[in-house]
């Protein structure tokens, strides 16, 4: 669990490029990385093939204390895959950190995974008998394995056979020595987006915000079961599966992706703001203020206040800067975080009735110490309005949740919560509210919030033991 925060965190980020010039790759791979930063932070990799030569680099940490000048001049390719990794299965160590570079008979691979496959187990024991190696334990692996296996001179082929062996979330981006893949699982969980550089080639990125950073235009969205393959000759896509119904994860909308992009064409910040609102009609108070949990609960925040007529104010100071390692994991480390991250703004807030919004409650533990500092300031009332309905079921797909025992949401009723974190009042955007807000009601999965997964889902852990000698 991140000390810093009370969230669901997202596994991973993932980018390919397919271009002409050999100059520019590696910093436009690394420039995207550090858009998609947001989605992993604990290690990060570039691949890069030039004539079917392919050199890679990765290293634990943020993007931009992994790269530097020199690694990036030694990274030129026309093709290139990237990622940002934060672990829900496989151990935080470098071995596990992505692109995974796979040689094979003929051509290699590069891999980048952003999910979670839920039959890796089965799998990995199946490819075991079978003679596969693995190094490390991570199911992506069992990915890159399943297409070593399957590939007899057609890489498309092999990875459309691999990929219906395998169940769970899954966007890839795929580069080998001439042509750049991307695909999203059958249910389209996660995003992964198209886009285009002027004049000179392709990108695929989990979200649009990459493509702004390194000037690529939107062309359009990877769907659900689709494969698309940029070669030479240009793009071609194939629809390996339209057996599913899209069940793109609402918690991209609530939480992980960044406010400035575009999820499957729904603007982030807009979807949040319109949360907000809802949750306005849904669930008034009188308040002097509304005020965010920054940062992710700012734009539900400007939506609350817009549409209740109460003014949106300043009532806590992230501290951006803060690093992640040199706090331990023990509660005093962890009450200190708090501290450390968030500040209240005393004057804006004092004798104020304030109606607190954040985008999520996951256990309660960081709720409970903001609405303390926020009375030790001087609140008069602290009203708590979060723009996502009670997290009540721990996800499968990729995004690291605790078990349902440590879920607040599941495990008590929402006034004995509001107790619990010592606020005046509590109340949650309700299930319909925030599919109304995001747009695409039937096509999202909720299961974190009504236990609806879209296929059936494992009794056991599928995290395995990385051991070495
Ligand atoms: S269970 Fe929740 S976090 Fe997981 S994919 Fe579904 S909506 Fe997203």
């Amino acid at each position: 669990m991140d000390i810093f925060c009370d969230k669901l965190k997202e596994e991973c980020g993932v980018i390919g490029i397919f271009q002409e010039d050999i100059n520019s790759i590696s910093r436009r791979l690394c420039f995207g990385l550090v858009a998609l930063q947001h989605r992993g932070q604990e290690s990060a990799g570039i691949s890069v093939i030039n004539e079917g030569k392919t050199k890679y680099y990765k290293d634990m940490g943020l993007v931009q204390e992994v790269f530097d000048d020199t690694i990036l001049d030694k990274l030129e390719g026309t093709i290139g895959v990237g990622h940002v990794r934060y672990s829900t299965t496989g151990d935080s160590l470098c071995e596990n950190a992505q692109p995974l570079v796979v040689n094979m008979k003929n051509t290699s691979i590069s891999l980048a995974h952003n999910g979670n496959l839920i039959n890796a187990t089965e799998l990995r024991d199946e490819l075991y008998d079978h003679g596969s190696l693995f190094q490390t334990s991570i199911d992506s692996e069992v990915i890159a394995n399943l297409i070593a296996v399957n590939y007899e001179g057609d890489m498309p082929k092999a990875v459309s056979k691999s990929i219906a062996r395998v169940k769970g979330s899954f966007a890839l981006v795929i580069g080998t020595n001439d042509m750049l893949i991307g695909l999203r699982d059958p249910f389209g969980l996660r995003p992964l987006v198209l886009g285009k550089l002027e004049g000179e080639g392709y990108v695929f990125a989990s979200e649009t915000c990459a493509l702004d950073v390194i000037g690529a235009e939107f062309v359009r969205n990877v769907e659900k079961g689709e494969m698309v393959i940029v070669t030479e000759k240009g793009v071609e896509s194939i629809f390996y599966d339209e057996s599913q119904k899209k069940r793109l994860c609402s918690f991209e909308y609530v939480y992980f992706a960044r406010p400035d992009s575009d999820i499957d064409e729904v603007n982030v910040f807009m979807a949040r703001e319109r949360a907000g609102r809802i949750l306005a009609n849904e669930s008034p108070v009188e308040g002097d203020m509304v005020i965010a949990v920054p940062d992710s609960g700012i734009a539900a925040a400007i939506g609350y206040a817009k549409e209740s007529g109460i003014p949106y104010g300043t009532g806590l100071i992230k501290n951006k800067y803060l690093g992640r390692t040199f706090i331990k994991p023990d509660q005093k480390s962890r009450e200190l975080a708090v501290r450390l991250k968030l500040n209240v703004l005393k004057e804006n807030i004092k004798d104020k009735r304030v109606i607190l919004i954040d985008d999520s409650i996951v256990r309660g533990t960081t709720s409970k110490k903001i609405v303390t500092m926020l009375r030790n300031a001087g609140a008069k009332e602290v009203h708590v309005r979060v723009s996502s309905p009670p997290v009540m079921y721990s996800c499968y797909f990729g995004i690291d949740t605790p078990s349902r025992k440590a879920l607040v949401g599941a495990e008590k009723e929402i006034q004995d919560i509001c107790d619990m974190i010592g606020a005046d009042s509590l109340a949650y955007i309700s299930i319909d509210g925030l599919k109304k807000s995001i747009g695409c009601g039937e096509n999202l999965c909720m299961a974190c919030f009504d236990g609806d997964y879209p296929m059936e889902v494992p009794k056991k852990s599928n995290k395995f033991v990385f051991e070495k000698n």
